[in-house]
């Protein structure tokens, strides 16, 4: 039987497991388009379905391009660093070059010092015992960097295949969806989604005569708040436009509440500013330390929200992180949503995160 590719994931298209990657009827074989059931969903219902494949799959997948020669450019999110940084990267592509492309910058207040974070990126990798070659800081969505990079990449890959790794929900698809359309014009040539795990399989998409771009599953990292939370609040939490930092000064023994998905207590310390920098959509409170439980058993779901309050029953139980921040400033960060920086008198905090989700802290670079 001819072997057919969805040419949304690059998925095979097989006809008999419904709920395994690559399934479509027979019926759909017959199209100009194929496209698995999974990526057609999401194509006219914009509806997420989830196929059964393990993170030891996809890590054996992507583990090939050590064996392949080429260059890597290796997706981040700029507001998510710490959760989409693959610390495994080399293990991953062997002794090729990286780029670390940076994405998701329209989302960061206008006044980021660029270089002070690009700075701070190679920082990070090399912490991680990655060799990179280059930083480039892009928007997948609006366009900076695009120019650079392409240039880059031109420069670095010397004729040779250019291999496109991130974590899941970097913005891996839409970032080839741009260079295609501004290669061809074509639009929509890999399904673009707001939930993670959409991009199943290799595609390949010729170059020139000899070399490809090749996307690359998006490998699942679990501690995104993005695995906790349903389509909908995931729309929600998802940052659209410049985030306008919230600054709230603060005495100790106060709470904030993020929503009602993350809290932080400022136990000890004298009284100064907790800069906020979450989806402008999301509702910051305040609250005393005292009341803070209660205010959340209460409120969960309504004042507190998201999590809505019919996905509360499957909304993870808050789950306690100390930290004790020194002088300087410094950002206590919830992968995949946001982060708050304080601004350096010193401080003890207690960091609550959905049960799985973790919280991590870093020297401030804006
Ligand atoms: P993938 O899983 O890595 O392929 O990620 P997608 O391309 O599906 O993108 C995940 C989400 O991030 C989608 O909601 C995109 O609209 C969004 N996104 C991707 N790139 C950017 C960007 O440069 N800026 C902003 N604000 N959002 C982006």
């Amino acid at each position: 039987m001819e072997q057919h590719i969805c040419q949304g994931c690059g998925s095979v298209i097989q006809t008999e497991y419904p709920d395994e990657p690559g399934y479509a009827p027979v019926s759909a074989l017959e199209k100009d388009v194929i496209l698995c059931k999974r990526c057609f969903r999401l194509k006219h219902y914009n509806e997420i379905q989830d196929v059964s494949i393990t993170d030891a799959d996809f890590l054996k997948m992507v583990s090939s391009i050590r064996d392949r020669d080429g260059l890597v450019v290796h997706i981040i999110d700029i507001f998510d660093v710490n959760g989409t940084l693959l610390s495994n990267l080399p293990r991953i592509t062997g002794d090729n070059p990286i780029i670390l492309a940076g994405n998701k910058l329209d989302l960061l207040p206008k006044s980021t010092n660029e270089n002070k974070l690009k700075q701070w990126l190679r920082h990070e990798a090399s912490q991680l015992g990655i060799k990179i070659q280059d930083v480039v800081l892009i928007s997948s969505v609006k366009g900076n960097g695009m120019d650079e990079l392409k240039q880059k990449i031109e420069r670095y890959r010397a004729g040779k295949d250019v291999f496109i790794v991130g974590v899941t929900n970097v913005g891996k698809s839409t970032f080839i969806n741009r260079l295609i359309k501004e290669s061809t014009g074509e639009e929509n040539a890999i399904t673009t989604s707001y939930f993670p795990g959409t991009t199943l399989g290799f595609i390949e998409i010729p170059l020139d005569a000899e070399t490809f771009l090749v996307d690359t599953p998006g490998i699942v990292n679990k501690q995104q708040m993005a695995h906790y939370v349903s389509e909908k609040e995931l729309k929600m939490i998802t940052p659209k436009k410049e985030i306008k930092a919230r600054v709230y000064q603060l005495n100790e023994q106060q709470t904030l509440y993020v929503g009602g998905l993350v809290r932080l207590d400022f136990i000890k310390g004298g009284k100064q500013s907790f800069i906020c920098y979450f989806s402008n959509d999301l509702t910051i409170h305040r609250t005393k330390l005292e009341n803070a439980d209660e205010l959340y058993e209460k409120h969960v779901g309504e004042l507190l929200s998201p999590p809505y309050s019919e996905q509360l029953d499957k909304f993870p139980p808050l789950t306690a992180h100390s930290f004790k921040v020194g002088k300087g400033k410094t950002d206590i960060v919830f992968p995949g949503l946001g982060w708050i920086s304080i601004q350096g008198e010193g401080a003890t905090v207690v960091a609550h995160s959905p049960k799985g989700v973790s919280v991590t802290t870093r020297k401030s670079f804006l």
